[in-house]
């Protein structure tokens, strides 16, 4: 999605750590005019494959869900973040781990919003390493709920949890990813392009 590489280019800022800031737009300021764009290309990307629930993790995955969501007609259910690991039996529950915190923590999500027979869209704000994706590909397995694939704003391709999801067989869009950052330069993946041969 060529204005996601603009908006990135134009309003971005790159933090050390491989960290991408996008606080003016995505992650603290909501652009509303650019997250309706967000929500109709995905649903764009997702359409005819049957997706009956969308599945975020609190809080960043939020809006770009809710937009996804109100696009395609269907509700957002976000996994919430717990302070312990001890949740009772009502609560299917798996543990991530923080790329930008560098620590674990647990999410849940009640068994009465994640069914057997539902048909997942992840939505997430950023993939880098796949560990969030990941926890709610569990939660969705969990559940016994199919997988329809996963959509997220920015994938840092320079890490590697996009392709080796792809790689395992899930489908991932990303409206924009990311080669190589530098607080110089950005290099964006040329659309189209996967580094992994799709199935
Ligand atoms: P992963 O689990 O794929 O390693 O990282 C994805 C999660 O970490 C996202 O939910 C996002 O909140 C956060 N994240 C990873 N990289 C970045 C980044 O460069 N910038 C921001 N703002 N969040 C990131």
């Amino acid at each position: 999605m060529l204005e996601m590489e603009e908006k990135i280019l134009k309003e971005g800022k790159v933090l050390p750590g491989g960290i991408l800031k996008v606080g003016n737009f995505l992650n603290q300021q909501i652009d509303t005019a650019f997250l309706k764009d967000i929500g109709s290309e995905i649903a764009r990307l997702y359409e005819g494959c049957g997706v009956t629930k969308i599945l975020t993790i609190e809080s960043s995955g939020i809006a770009i869900a809710v937009a996804a969501g109100m696009e395609m007609g269907v509700p957002v259910v976000f996994a919430k973040k717990h302070k312990t690991s001890n949740v009772d039996g009502s609560v299917y529950s798996t543990t991530v781990h923080s790329f930008t915190h560098g620590t674990d923590y647990t999410v849940v999500v009640s068994s009465d919003y994640l069914c057997r027979g539902d048909r997942l869209l992840l939505v997430d704000d950023f993939l880098a390493n796949g560990s969030a994706l990941r926890g709610l590909i569990d939660l969705a397995g969990k559940a016994g709920a199919e997988l329809c694939g996963a959509a997220v704003a920015i994938e840092k391709g320079f890490q590697s949890g996009g392709d080796e999801l792809r790689r395992e067989g899930v489908r991932i869009e990303s409206l924009a990813v990311i080669e190589s950052m530098s607080d110089t330069e950005i290099v964006f993946r040329p659309a189209g392009r996967d580094t992994v041969n799709r199935t």
